[in-house]
């Protein structure tokens, strides 16, 4: 194959043998090329123009293999809706690392891609219009600044796979910070290889938090430091409306890149308990959830880390209870922080928390749209229509426009930061399923093509983007998704 820029290693290759098999995606019958992301190929230097479409398709396949690809499946554990489960890439290949050019390295990874010794009862195979999924959603999550996997290209295997009913089958090639998950130290402590632990948490430091690897205490700066990120992320999933919607401690990477996009789902009307996943029927992982839980699978990593943390049990119990513990207040203070900047805030005053919860509260009486109210305060000062009109009554917009002229650079600060944090398009569940239906079931990418360019730029107007921003009329609602 011609020079795209390939320079792939494999350092995961490297960890001890029980965290990985070596093994080469399945071949397919008929590949085509559905989609590939030009612009993040660039970033990652890599340019596939000098390739025909069908060399493309053969590539993102795994028909023929890009050069200095390692390919391999690994091995995770995970606790899936509360119970521990013995996993591993059941249907996806890891090639190798890309270093691009910024020097950053990443996993370039096939989902799909046939079945490993992880599979447990799976066919190793992905469904086109999850792919999509996605490759879309993934894709709306980068441009709104939320540290993600990416989706580098999807494509066609020409066979079926079956679901509820046959389906076309797909390929997705992610981008990935790594794929370490919380469920990949969770393997090797059960496993019960301390050894193969020590080297896994240097690994981890090495890729993700090189500025701790001198750390006196190894395994309680890692635990510190992905306990940072993931209060990051969860403040970033609330800020927007995302639900991840398998929150499963496999499915939580120790990079701080949301991962694995499954039945997950951006919220339309605001509520807490707001659930779409069709596999969640006790709404663990509901909106209002993910703080819990991503606290909860924290304490999961701790625990996979104790042995290390210290040779005393008490002592590494404590250790680890003293990260954690202050996890709540924490999150708290970033959320409100990050309310703070939605409703357009600067600095902090008393009665800050008491003027957003009314309005939330108010929203999730109403079920008012989540972003499509935080975009009428970004845009309608002084607020008009039914909104304005009903904020106006319980004096709520009054209270709202006085603190926001006692900002210290006014209201036109207060907007400034508004237009900043408050999304007008986000990948609506019912603009999705249009898109996934005209792809998956007509072959036709159009409405897809056109869904990406507006999540491509989620903070700008224009009138062009009215159709993205509109809430789903009663017949156009979604109420489930699947993975
Ligand atoms: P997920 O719910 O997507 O995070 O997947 C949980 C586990 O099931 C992971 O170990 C996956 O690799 C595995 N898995 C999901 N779908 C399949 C499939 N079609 N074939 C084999 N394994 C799968
Ligand atoms: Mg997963
Ligand atoms: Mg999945």
């Amino acid at each position: 194959m011609k020079a795209v820029g390939w320079s792939l290693e494999n350092s995961f290759g490297a960890l001890p043998d029980l965290l990985f098999t070596p093994l080469a995606p399945t071949p397919v019958t008929r590949p085509t090329l559905v989609a590939l992301n030009a612009p993040l190929a660039k970033d990652l230097g890599l340019d596939f123009s000098t390739l025909s479409e069908q060399e493309q398709a053969e590539l993102f396949t795994g028909n023929r293999l890009p050069e200095g690809a390692q390919p391999l499946a690994q091995a995770y554990a995970g606790h899936q809706f509360g119970h521990f489960t013995m996993l591993g890439d059941g249907r996806a290949i890891v090639l190798g690392e890309q270093t691009t050019p910024s020097g950053a390295r990443v996993d370039i990874q096939f989902k799909g891609s046939g079945r490993t010794p992880y599979s447990r009862n799976g066919d190793g195979r992905a469904a086109l219009g999850p792919m999509l999924r996605e490759y879309i959603i993934s894709e709306a999550m980068a441009a709104l600044g939320i540290p993600t996997t990416r989706s580098l290209a999807v494509a066609a295997t020409g066979e079926w796979v079956y679901r509820e009913t046959p389906e076309p089958g797909a390929i997705l090639t992610r981008v990935a910070a790594s794929h370490l998950r919380v469920g990949t130290f969770q393997y090797v402590a059960m496993r019960q290889d301390l050894s193969a632990l020590a080297k896994l948490t240097q690994y981890a430091l090495a890729r993700h938090y090189p500025e701790r690897l001198g750390d006196a205490n190894p395994a309680l700066s890692l635990l510190e430091a992905v306990i940072e990120r993931q209060l990051a992320l969860i403040v970033e999933w609330m800020r927007v409306g995302f639900i991840h919607g398998v929150m499963n401690t496999d499915n939580m990477a120790i990079s701080g890149e949301t991962i694995d996009y499954g039945p997950c789902a951006f919220m339309d009307a605001y509520h807490r308990e707001t659930v779409f996943s069709s596999i969640d029927h006790a709404g663990r992982y509901a909106y209002g959830n993910q703080p819990t839980i991503a606290k909860w699978n924290l304490a999961r990593l701790a625990e996979a880390l104790l042995p290390l943390m210290d040779a005393e049990q008490n002592r590494a119990v404590a250790l680890a209870e003293a990260a954690i513990s202050d996890f709540v207040p924490r999150y708290n203070a970033l959320w409100l922080r990050m309310m703070g900047d939605k409703f357009g805030l600067e600095g902090e005053e008393e009665g800050d928390a008491a003027l957003i919860r009314e309005l939330l509260d108010w929203m999730q009486d109403e079920g008012a749209d989540f972003t499509r109210t935080f975009h009428g305060l970004r845009d309608g000062l002084p607020l008009d229509g039914e909104l304005g009109q009903a904020l106006s009554l319980t004096g709520w917009r009054q209270r709202w426009l006085a603190r926001l002229q006692r900002n210290a650079g006014g209201l036109a600060a207060g907007q400034a930061v508004m237009a900043r944090v408050n999304p007008v398009v986000i990948p609506r569940n019912h603009r999705v399923e249009e898109a996934l239906e005209a792809a998956s079931k007509e072959g036709d990418l159009g409405p897809m093509q056109a869904l990406l360019a507006a999540l491509a730029q989620p903070y700008a107007e224009g009138p062009e983007l009215a159709r993205y921003q509109e809430s789903p009329k009663p017949d156009e609602r979604v109420y489930q998704t699947f993975c």
